[in-house]
């Protein structure tokens, strides 16, 4: 048998030396080893809805199996359009302002990629979800951190600081919310200075809103969307993935006005082409429904309550949980270890997995914060809340 092993010895200058494994997988591989409850990867341990299932199983016997069109089934980007303006009071047009993608993370690696040019730069708010910082570093863009400040109130953005950090070189400042990993949510308000911010300027603007439908205590989502000075210079993204419980569906969209739509789909289509088609022939038929989104506040906001209630019980300190499926924890008062350190303890030693906050940024920084996802059942919730109870 031939072998080339000798022959070349592959050697890559990588265009992310500083990326691994991430840290989700680490802390779930960790867990399964350890026979932990895993509250540390963000996804439910619960099923989506059958009739999801069933609209995609008629999808594919009814023959919906080849390419869909490149910005994704007409009838899922007229039932994102139809949603959007219903919610959030702007009518985008399907044909050319609402593309559909492979989940949020395609949609911000492709909005990067089509607006940010190789020395620009993009403001990122720490701590931020993981792929941000590598997305912009594969356009050849730099990242500028500008770090959330943490108060009794919850975790803010200083918008002082974001103003500050602005150069001739931004092109882009990105914004989530509710934000994962802390829970937060951006009030009017907080658009009203991103707005001042970027007015008279170039910058556009990057929202990714997957956790929309997860605002709590009656509060209602501040959409870039609402806000048609924003929205006239942004690409918003969500996601199906977290709104139905199908994360492994990888299913998203962008919403963005036509002249960054279309340079939005320049690389779409020579990254991905398109979406599989009969999960969005699915979603669509399913849209035609709002209650399984409408009622999804008050779902997680249960779950939500009950893992508060049991945490309260505990040694860990409660940050503000205003949004997304996570709830951040302070635990300076049980160990000075560092983040990591801890959510390993946890896990092996208390059998419950979590996320050390540190992962979110740029340059690990020590809180002595943990998150705990709770998009689980109620009795795994249960469990791990007996468990975290003996810390
Ligand atoms: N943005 C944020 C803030 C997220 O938390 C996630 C998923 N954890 C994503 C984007 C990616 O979403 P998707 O699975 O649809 O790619």
């Amino acid at each position: 048998m031939q072998t080339n092993k000798l022959a070349f010895t592959p050697a890559i200058d990588s265009k992310l030396p500083h990326s691994g494994t991430t840290i989700f997988s680490l802390m779930s591989a960790l867990a399964a080893e350890n026979n932990a409850v895993n509250l540390g990867q963000g996804f439910p341990d619960f099923d989506c809805d059958p009739a999801l299932i069933d609209a995609v199983t008629a999808a594919m016997k009814n023959g919906l199996n080849q390419y869909a069109l490149m910005p994704g089934v007409p009838s899922l980007r007229a039932a994102i359009a139809h949603k959007i303006a219903h919610l959030y009071g702007n009518k985008y047009d399907a044909n050319n302002e609402i593309t559909v993608t492979a989940g949020a993370t395609q949609a911000l690696l492709t909005a990067i990629q089509c607006c940010v040019h190789a020395g620009d730069e993009v403001i990122v708010i720490e701590p931020a979800f993981d792929s941000y910082l590598p997305a912009i570093t594969l356009a050849g863009g730099k990242p500028v951190c500008v770090q959330m400040e943490l108060s009794e109130a919850g975790y803010a953005v200083p918008w002082d600081k974001v103003a500050a950090a602005i150069t001739p070189r931004t092109r882009l400042i990105m914004i989530n919310s509710p934000h994962n990993p802390t829970g937060s949510v951006l009030l009017q308000q907080d658009l009203q200075k991103l707005a001042d911010i970027v007015r008279g300027t170039n910058i556009l603007v990057l929202s990714d809103e997957v956790y929309e439908h997860m605002v709590y205590d009656g509060k209602q989502h501040e959409s870039v969307c609402r806000h048609p000075e924003l929205a006239a210079r942004a690409f918003v993204v969500s996601s199906f993935g977290k709104t139905y419980h199908v994360t492994g569906w990888k299913v998203g969209y962008v919403a963005a006005p036509a002249a960054l739509t279309a340079e939005f789909r320049k690389v779409h289509q020579f990254s991905l082409f398109a979406v599989n088609a009969p999960m969005q022939h699915a979603i669509a038929n399913y849209m035609a429904d709002a209650r399984p989104y409408l009622e999804l506040p008050g779902f997680y906001q249960r779950k939500r309550d009950l893992f508060r209630d049991g945490l309260q019980a505990t040694r860990f300190k409660l940050l503000p949980a205003d949004g997304t499926y996570f709830q951040c924890v302070d635990y300076r008062q049980i160990s000075d270890l560092p983040e990591i350190e801890f959510a390993q303890w946890l896990t092996k030693e208390i059998g419950v997995a979590a996320i050390p906050v540190s992962a979110f940024y740029e340059q690990a920084k020590n809180s002595g914060i943990i998150r705990f996802c709770f998009a689980k059942k109620e009795e795994t919730l249960k469990t791990a809340l007996a468990r975290l109870a003996k810390v």
